[in-house]
């Protein structure tokens, strides 16, 4: 059969290869030059970055993904284990570095509070059984039925994935400093929601964190979708770059044709990993629409971002290759992003700089600098803006590392909301996708399967979720389902 898919980011990657291996003509269709979507890669002035992700957690599900398409990750990509897997910076002018070693981490949590060490080792046992049950049982359902979520193991360990407890309530029971709390906070702002929005299950992201550890993929996050592209092409699937979809044709509750700029191509079943509510309410003709604007308006989106690529040309000092600025207070910012949306009055931010990993991503003596900043979705998005924050993000990291950068800066290129929209189709310019709200998990997200018999969606829009893993996941949940309708 032939099947095409819409968007090259690690879903449609995925969804490609296990097609394409299941002995399916397959054909990409990828808007953009480059595949991987949100985690592209671009090279300027002997400096290489990549755009988006760039924390590698959860490196055993990445694994398996490689595993079940018959591949060793390992023939692909070269992984490296960091250590510190990143440092903090706080208010009070001090730092904390997180380490590999999980005895060496509950002596610094020894230092944070009173028993730290012993509270950590408990909360993360607890996290492990909520990381056990929720990757093996919920992230690979198609979150179709209610029947998915029976399962013995769930039903045995039900009270012990703390669904109705926040994350928040949950890290604030256990620990009683601002730092350890905020250490134990940090990991779910990667599903796009507050703390204490968040159902405890999500602690099984902290596990992610402080056990399994993050590391780093030599070349780049970019590295997994080539690695994933040169699978899929091997089981001879077909990439075509720069060519965006423009419209789905319908007729009789099927996708009879593709839309592209100045031609269009019939079709037999087609996966969309582009943005969903890009694919859903711009590609496809009203009466097929599940959903409706009121619908997509009332969704809870992840943060949109501010980010920086920059050039410096001279090695910079007391940073590692992750570094957090909780310098300021994490509650308020949520506010401005989740509740009253506008640009924040005293950000929280991330710089990461690879170049400490892989110094060849920079011109020798320099570094390949990139800040994030958590920003409300759909804000205005102008220059003065963004070269405002810049300066305050650049200011603080200034202050704490003891050293000039601005004065350093021979590369410059920002990245926001407008970015998003244009390059990814992203509604409202979102970074992250939806936000793992208990209101927005497992069945409750955007259907996988559409009122059109031959299109299945993709990515981290729909089940399981935002992040790399789980749209990696999602890719291979929507192959199987075009798979079980007998493709
Ligand atoms: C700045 C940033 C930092 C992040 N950091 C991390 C991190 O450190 N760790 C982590 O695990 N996750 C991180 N994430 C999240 C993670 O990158 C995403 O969840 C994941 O990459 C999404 O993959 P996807 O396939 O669902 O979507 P996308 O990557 O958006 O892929 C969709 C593809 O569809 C294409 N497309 C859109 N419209 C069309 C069209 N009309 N025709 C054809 N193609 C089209 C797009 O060009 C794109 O290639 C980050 C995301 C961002 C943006």
């Amino acid at each position: 059969m032939q099947i095409d898919i819409i968007g090259s980011g690690f879903a449609g990657l995925v969804s490609a290869c296990f097609l394409a291996k299941n002995g399916h003509e397959v054909h990409v269709h990828e808007k953009n030059e480059m595949v991987g979507g949100r985690a592209r890669t671009f090279k300027a002035e002997g400096f290489t970055f990549d755009m988006g992700p760039s924390w590698y957690w959860m490196p055993d599900l990445i694994d398996k993904i490689f595993e079940d398409l018959g591949e060793k990750r390992s023939d692909y990509i070269d992984l490296k284990r960091l250590d510190p897997s990143y440092r903090v910076f706080w208010n009070d002018k001090t730092n904390t570095d997180m380490p590999a070693s999980l005895e060496e981490l509950y002596r610094v949590f020894d230092d944070l509070e009173k028993d730290g060490g012993k509270k950590l080792k408990r909360f993360l046992e607890d996290a492990q059984v909520k990381y056990k049950v929720g990757t093996e049982k919920f992230l690979e359902k198609p979150g179709l039925s209610l029947l998915e979520l029976i399962d013995v193991e769930v039903f045995k360990n039900f009270f012990k994935l703390d669904l109705f407890k926040s994350v928040e309530k949950d890290v604030c029971n256990r620990f009683e400093s601002y730092k350890a709390r905020s250490i134990l906070r940090f990991p779910v702002l990667f599903l796009g929601e507050m703390p204490h929005r968040i159902p405890s299950l999500y602690t099984l992201m902290n596990y992610a964190d402080l056990k399994l550890g993050t590391w780093y993929p030599k070349g780049g996050m970019q590295q997994l979708a080539q690695a994933l592209k040169q699978i899929a092409e091997k089981h001879g699937a077909i990439f075509h770059l720069n060519r965006p979809v423009t419209g789905l044709e319908c007729a009789n509750n099927k996708v009879t044709h593709l839309n592209f700029e100045g031609h269009s191509k019939t079709v037999e079943q087609v996966v969309a990993g582009a943005d969903y509510n890009f694919v859903e309410q711009q590609l496809i003709p009203k009466e097929y629409r599940r959903y409706s604007p009121d619908y997509w308006d009332k969704r809870k989106m992840a943060p949109s971002s501010l980010i920086y690529y920059l050039g410096v040309n001279k090695k910079l000092e007391n940073v590692e290759h992750h570094n957090l600025f909780f310098d300021e207070d994490l509650v308020e910012h949520g506010k401005q992003i989740y509740d009253q949306p506008e640009w924040p009055d005293s950000p929280l931010f991330y710089a990461c700089v690879t170049s400490k990993t892989e110094p060849e991503v920079a011109p020798e003596g320099s570094e390949n600098l990139f800040l994030l900043m958590p920003l409300a979705p759909g804000v205005e998005d102008n220059e003065v803006l963004r070269e405002k924050y810049l300066n305050i993000m650049l200011e603080r990291m200034e202050r704490h590392t003891g050293q000039s950068i601005r004065g350093s800066i021979v590369y410059k290129r920002s990245y926001c909301i407008n970015d998003f929209k244009e390059d990814y189709n992203s509604y409202k310019g979102n970074a992250y996708g939806l936000a793992n709200t208990l209101m927005q998990t497992a069945n409750l997200k955007p259907k996988i399967t559409s009122k059109l018999d031959n299109l299945v969606f993709c990515g981290q829009l729909t089940v399981p979720g935002p992040g790399v893993p789980p749209a990696l996941i999602s890719g291979k949940v929507a192959a199987k389902l075009v798979l079980q309708k007998g493709a």
